[in-house]
């Protein structure tokens, strides 16, 4: 008895000692792990400090460096600094950056799945959207496409549902959008196309002067409080807030997957918890500033507001049908995770009908 107690002892004893050891390593690589501090890089596709979009990375930046106690500083480069603004994905996936901050439709050309992840016309709404990206496994489909890039995707803001955009003429029927040249990209300019219009590619930058100068007819940028910034209330009299093509418009964080790999755990969290306060705090600033922005075009300036004719916003949704299956048809990727957010898209209408349309009406 006394033996096997001996025996008992020197053996919890042994594995206490191993125990120690290895804690006392762990604390150690943990101790060295802390003290090493990681400088990254951001790019852009926006100009630098550009209000909205734009402030999503600044604001990432400055959470990982308070959270991260200085540990991981970014640096953010706008469009052009360190590389073009439509390079950004090849930049993070080369390792060139290793962040970037932009929108997924922009790399429809190398995925034509990328839209779904930004914005699709009669598509969800923001809240719908977030819902399913990190609820209903949106998230993890986007980063499956992402994959053989070496590109991690975090969702990285917001705009809410944006105008359908600022006309030079009304809209009263479907004629009215044939030979309208407009600027509007991605699946919501081939919808327009199909209309009859002449969609036109144009950066942000170029939008007010083309107006100006007549080269397009129409433009949609985001919504009252960036277009009010921008002054296209000075080049085209019609604003139209029907909601159609972006409904919920989706930036993106997009991270080397080694780099990120190469930080320790914390850090690693710290970068998503902060790409996640982001997306949200940028659909309330969004809420926050469109109504006044609003009120401010309509009162101050005299801005002519406008809905489309139920008419026009009935043949957009039934070409953006026909668009939506033509990309399903020819991509397959498009076409599994079409499935999953359009599965979703259908349970979110029928609780939302039951719920918020109804209070819409009767608050
Ligand atoms: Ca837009």
């Amino acid at each position: 008895m006394k033996k096997l107690l001996i025996k008992s002892f020197a053996l919890v004893a042994f594995s206490l000692f191993l125990t120690g050891c290895g804690e006392k390593e762990n604390t150690a690589s943990t101790v060295a792990e802390k003290a090493k501090s990681f400088e990254w890089k951001l790019v852009t596709s926006w100009p630098k400090n550009f209000p909205g979009l734009g402030m999503g990375p600044e604001k990432f930046a400055q959470y990982v460096d308070e959270m991260s106690g200085g540990r991981l500083t970014v640096k953010v480069y706008g469009s052009g600094e360190l590389v073009p603004g439509f390079e950004v994905f090849d930049a993070v996936s080369q390792g060139t950056a290793q962040m970037g901050h932009s929108g997924a439709y922009y790399w429809k050309g190398k995925m034509p799945a990328a839209p779904i992840f930004s914005a699709i016309p009669f598509g969800m709404t923001a809240t719908e959207f977030n819902a399913w990206l990190h609820y209903g496994g949106g998230l993890v489909l986007w980063q499956e496409l992402y994959q053989p890039f070496g590109v991690v995707p975090m969702a990285g803001g917001n705009s809410g549902a944006q105008f359908a955009g600022w006309f030079k003429k009304e809209i009263n029927s479907i004629e009215d959008l044939k030979g309208l040249k407009m600027r509007i990209p991605g699946l919501g300019g081939e919808v327009l196309k199909r209309a009859g219009a002449i969609p036109v590619t144009l950066t942000g930058g170029e939008i007010f002067s083309s107006l100006q100068s007549g080269a397009i007819d129409a433009s949609e940028w985001v919504g009252p409080y960036n277009d009010l910034a921008f002054g296209f209330h000075q080049v085209a009299e019609y604003y139209y807030s029907s909601v159609w093509h972006e409904t919920g418009t989706t930036l993106e964080f997009l991270v080397n997957e080694k780099a990120l790999k190469a930080l320790p755990k914390d850090l690693q969290k710290i970068v998503e918890i902060a790409a996640r306060a982001v997306n949200e705090d940028m659909l309330d600033e969004y809420n926050a500033r469109n109504n006044n922005a609003l009120k401010d075009l309509v009162e101050k300036h005299q801005v002519k507001l406008r809905q489309f004719p139920p008419e026009v916003m009935k043949a957009l949704k039934g070409y953006s049908e026909e668009v939506i299956a033509e990309q399903a048809q020819n991509d397959e990727s498009f076409a599994k995770i079409w499935s999953s957010y359009s599965e979703f898209l259908q349970s979110m209408r029928e609780y939302n009908d039951l719920t918020l349309k109804e209070y819409y009406k009767n608050r």
